[in-house]
């Protein structure tokens, strides 16, 4: 059922530059779509989140009740995951809580990256494993893992880590030997060439989160020669996948033509 002013409602789940690209694609109207009622959510990670069109919630909903409560008050018609890859517990919230309350979901997939020649990848299970190997591939690494993942490298007082994070952090981070810098994808080749550079680093550590924004760093150290210690991935979340944005728009009106009352497609 559309929400009380008609329009489908869509909550995307977001975090990520794609889910910001798809929040201004469909606040500026898709044809064969009537206008609909977008809502973005966010964790509230980072100080000041990246400008995005249309309407915007801050904070955890409490858990996947917590969401199913928002969806079913909210009168959410569909819900578009677009968290990052690594995200796995909004998106297994996000799938109990749609069956719960009965909303339509689709989730964003990223492809893999994939190594090609001169690249040299080792994959890591986890950061605690990545930690674990690191000493054996340099003694200068530039830790590109985000803020969560911190806490596995602590205790290595023999590598120095550059660490790379959205905001400088409120507490000391938990690291021997480090130095931080900061700021917020996408990074051009031209700043992730020199940065490898001018703190002589001898190996990145980073995770396997696909996507163009991450990937400068990667042709950066393979230009170099570097190793790559490779966070794997949690497996997808369950039920329908897309590959891409453009997947997803494509998709979207057979996921609204499904709503109970389908949706009249205009007609010019
Ligand atoms: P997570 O471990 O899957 O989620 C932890 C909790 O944070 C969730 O249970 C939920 O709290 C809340 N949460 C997460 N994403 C949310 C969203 N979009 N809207 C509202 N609440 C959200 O998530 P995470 O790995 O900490 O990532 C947090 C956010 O950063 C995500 O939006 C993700 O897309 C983005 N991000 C993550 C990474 C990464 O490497 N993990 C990288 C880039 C961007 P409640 O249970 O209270 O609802």
């Amino acid at each position: 059922m559309p929400g009380p002013d008609g329009r489908p409602r869509i909550l995307i789940l977001g975090g990520t530059q794609e889910a910001r690209r798809l929040a201004g694609i469909l606040e500026s109207g898709v044809a064969g779509l009537p206008p609909l009622d977008i809502v973005s959510s966010l964790a509230g990670r980072t100080r000041q989140a990246a400008a995005l069109p249309g309407r915007v919630r801050i904070g955890g909903f409490g858990g996947a009740d917590g969401l199913a409560a928002y969806l079913r008050g909210e009168a959410i018609d569909v819900l578009i995951d677009a968290t990052h890859p690594f995200a796995a517990r909004i998106s297994a919230n996000a799938a109990s809580a749609c069956a719960a309350a009965a909303v339509r979901r689709l989730a964003l997939w990223r492809p893999e990256w994939r190594s090609g020649a001169g690249d040299r990848w080792i994959e890591a299970a986890d950061a605690a494993q990545a930690a674990a190997m690191l000493p054996e591939y340099g003694a200068r690494a530039f830790l590109a893992t985000g803020r969560n993942d911190l806490a596995a490298f602590a205790g290595m007082p023999a590598t120095w880590l550059l660490v790379r994070l959205v905001d400088p952090p409120d507490e000391p981070l938990p690291l021997d030997n480090h130095a931080l810098v900061t700021g917020r994808g996408p990074f051009d080749l031209a700043g992730e060439r020199a940065l490898l550079a001018e703190h002589n680093i001898d190996v990145i550590v980073c995770k396997a989160s696909g996507g163009p924004s991450g990937e400068t760093k990667l042709t950066a150290a393979r230009e170099r020669g570097l190793p790559v210690l490779m966070i794997r991935r949690p497996p997808p979340p369950v039920g329908p996948l897309a590959g891409s944005i453009d997947e997803i728009v494509a998709a979207l009106p057979a996921l609204l033509d499904a709503l109970p009352g389908g949706h009249d497609t205009p007609t010019s």
